[in-house]
């Protein structure tokens, strides 16, 4: 067996995961900058007038942009 002092278990302990959840948000952050933004849209259709419109906002409520009304998404 390899004679290791505590320290250095603590930081094997402590590092290696650290490193692996680093290495996975990079790798959804890098994925995610990737995609189309149409993909990131919310479509709304507005109640009041039949107003269809996207925000790339990632809101469940949006404000029509040609009456005010707020709606929820239609798609997200
Ligand atoms: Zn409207």
């Amino acid at each position: 067996m390899i004679p290791m002092s505590f320290s250095a278990i603590l930081v094997c302990f402590v590092s290696v995961p650290l490193v692996l959840i680093a290495a996975l948000a990079f790798f959804y952050n890098f994925r995610s900058m990737h995609r189309p933004i149409r993909e990131k849209e919310n479509i709304y259709e507005c109640t009041e007038c039949g107003h269809v419109y996207a925000f790339a906002r990632s809101r469940p409520m949006d404000r029509c942009p040609k009456c005010g009304h707020l709606n929820e998404a239609v798609r997200t």
